[in-house]
C-alpha cells in the first residue's frame, strides 16, 4: 500500500534514511520510538518525561474513567462494573494496576464478606485537578453545554482547578457533589 505525503510511517522511514550509518541525539530519540517492524512500542518506557511516566499509569483506555467513578463515590467492583459496562477482565486489570501504583487501595467489605471495597489514595486524589481540567477540556470539545459542579456540603462551585473555595476540598470521593447545566 502506497503511504502518503506526510502519513507518520513516510516521515519515519525517511528519517531513518537519512539518518542511516548516523548517530545523533534525534536518531536515538526515533529510534526509541521503534521496535521490529516499525511499529510503535506499546509503553513510553524509554521516555524520560513526567507526562510519559503520568500515562504509563493512567494512560490506558477506562483508567480515568475508573478514577472518575472512584471520584464520585463508586466503591464497589460491580457498581464499577454496572457504571462503565465495561469487560469484566478490563475492570480487574484496571483496578489492580490502580492499587499496584498505589493509587487505590484494596479494603474489606464489611458489609459484604468475601468482596473488596477500592477506595482512592492520597497520591489517587492528587490526580482530581488533572482529571477536572481535562473533563473541563472535553466539554469545550464536545460543544456540550457546560455543568457546573458544586460543593453540596458548602453551597460552593468549585473552581477551575476543580476545588470547593470554602472548604479547599475535595478531601474524600465526592458523593457530595452536584452537577448542574452550566
Ligand atoms: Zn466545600
Amino acid at each position: 500500500m502506497a503511504l502518503g505525503a506526510h502519513s507518520p510511517e513516510k516521515v519515519i522511514l525517511e528519517t531513518r534514511r537519512r539518518c542511516a550509518g548516523t548517530t545523533s541525539p534525534f536518531t536515538e530519540l526515533i529510534s526509541g520510538f521503534l521496535v521490529d517492524g516499525d511499529m510503535l512500542p506499546n509503553s513510553y518506557g524509554k521516555q524520560d518525561c513526567s507526562l510519559a511516566r503520568a500515562l504509563e499509569i493512567v494512560g490506558e483506555r477506562w483508567t480515568l474513567l475508573v478514577l472518575r467513578d472512584a471520584f464520585y463515590g463508586v466503591r464497589r467492583f460491580n457498581d464499577f462494573l454496572a457504571h462503565l459496562d465495561l469487560p469484566r477482565t478490563v475492570l480487574s486489570n484496571r483496578l489492580r494496576s490502580l492499587i499496584e501504583h498505589g493509587l487505590l487501595v484494596k479494603i474489606p467489605d464489611a458489609g459484604h464478606s468475601g468482596r473488596w471495597l477500592y477506595e482512592l489514595t492520597d497520591e489517587g486524589m492528587a490526580l482530581w485537578p488533572a482529571l477536572y481540567a481535562l473533563r473541563s477540556w472535553g466539554e469545550r470539545q464536545s460543544g456540550r453545554q457546560p455543568r457546573m459542579f458544586t460543593h453540596d456540603a458548602c453551597d460552593t462551585p468549585l473552581d477551575a482547578t476543580g476545588r470547593c473555595e470554602t472548604c479547599g476540598g475535595p478531601t474524600g470521593a465526592q458523593s457530595d457533589l452536584r452537577v448542574t447545566a452550566g
